[in-house]
């Protein structure tokens, strides 16, 4: 099968491309595995007019409106490799079907890879999270820690969820402040918690971060900042530059989405250095607009 555009990732960003590309009656099919980055959270904050919704209800109703348009498909299907150029693009997904497209919207988005430490990975979402404007306001102002995971971001972290309620900074043996960045600390009011984190331990109103030598730290949420993996090789198969971001690894976009491969757009999670749904679902809207655009005016030229 031929069509205008592939996208690929069929989350907030991938959704939002679609349906623009959908309005204006192209082609556009949406490949999705089935994993948004979110799902481990019961509810999704700080976007306009679905705060506090379940991600999945915000997905399935943005599925159920690209429905709606006869020129949209979503296949619940993972694409396993893309190779082509702009106008030619082959994709071949995980059922061993196979495509052609002749742009193709990036939106796959970026998988977390979160500290190592027991108890952790059951707490992400729910006590244990990224973002403080998506998950800060509802521990009440308690006490709350930050986790440092991947070098010196912790340190800003940890001052900026200050604004939420007392922190403790766990420094966990992975840095250690200078003098003047322990100044700016104490200045803030962040603690500083020098032991190694042996276990997050779950209780009914918090968690207790369990410490070598046995003494135990009550929280009520802990921030952690991992670094983040592209959950595809595809845009480097397709040749798209990455840019080096704090938290890992993401696509090089122009400011209208545009990746520095001919016909490849991206937005969302792996094409900005910080997550958000209503980012990403502007990026998403931008980068469909932009590759309808394309399809209109960056016709071949015959010579
Ligand atoms: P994703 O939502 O991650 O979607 C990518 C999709 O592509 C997935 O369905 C995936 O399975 C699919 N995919 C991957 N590889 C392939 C492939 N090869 N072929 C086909 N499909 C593929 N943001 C907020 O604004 N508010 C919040 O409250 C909030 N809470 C969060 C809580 C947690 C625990 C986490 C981790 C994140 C949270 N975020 C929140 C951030 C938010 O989840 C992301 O910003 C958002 O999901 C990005 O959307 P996206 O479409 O770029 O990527
Ligand atoms: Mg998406």
């Amino acid at each position: 099968m031929h069509i205008d555009v592939a996208v690929i990732g069929g989350s907030f960003a991938g959704l939002s491309a679609a349906l623009q590309l959908a309005r204006a009656r192209r082609s556009v099919t949406v490949f999705d595995a089935g994993e948004p980055r979110n799902r481990f959270a019961a509810a999704s904050h700080g976007f306009l007019t679905r705060d506090g919704a379940r991600p999945a209800d915000m997905l399935a109703e943005a599925r159920r409106q690209l429905a709606a348009y006869p020129t949209a498909r979503f296949e619940p299907v993972r694409v396993e490799t893309a190779t082509g150029n702009s106008d030619a693009f082959a994709l071949i997904c995980s059922d061993g079907r196979s495509m052609t497209a002749r742009r193709i919207v990036l939106a796959h988005g970026v998988i977390d890879s979160l500290p190592d430490i027991p108890g952790l990975a059951d707490e992400w979402g729910k006590r244990v999270a990224h973002c403080p404007y998506c998950h800060g306001y509802e521990f009440g102002g308690e006490a709350l820690g930050v986790l440092a995971a991947n070098g010196p971001v912790a340190l800003h972290q940890a001052m900026l969820v200050r604004e939420w309620g007392p922190v403790t900074l766990f420094l966990n043996g992975m840095l250690e402040p200078n003098a003047d960045e322990a100044k700016l600390l104490d200045a803030h009011g962040v603690t500083i918690e020098r032991a190694k984190v042996e276990a997050v331990v779950s209780g009914a109103n918090g968690l207790t971060m369990r410490l070598a030598g046995g003494r135990g730290v009550e929280i009520a949420g802990l921030f952690t900042q991992p670094r983040a993996r592209l959950s595809s090789a595809i845009a480097e198969l397709l040749g798209c530059a990455l840019t080096e971001g704090p938290f890992g690894p993401f696509v090089t976009v122009d400011d209208r989405k545009r990746t520095t491969a001919s016909g490849v757009f991206a937005a969302g999670d792996l094409a900005r250095p910080a997550p958000s749904v209503a980012l990403a679902v502007a990026d998403g809207a931008l980068a469909g607009a932009t590759a309808h655009q394309s399809l209109v005016f960056d016709q071949a030229v015959a010579a």
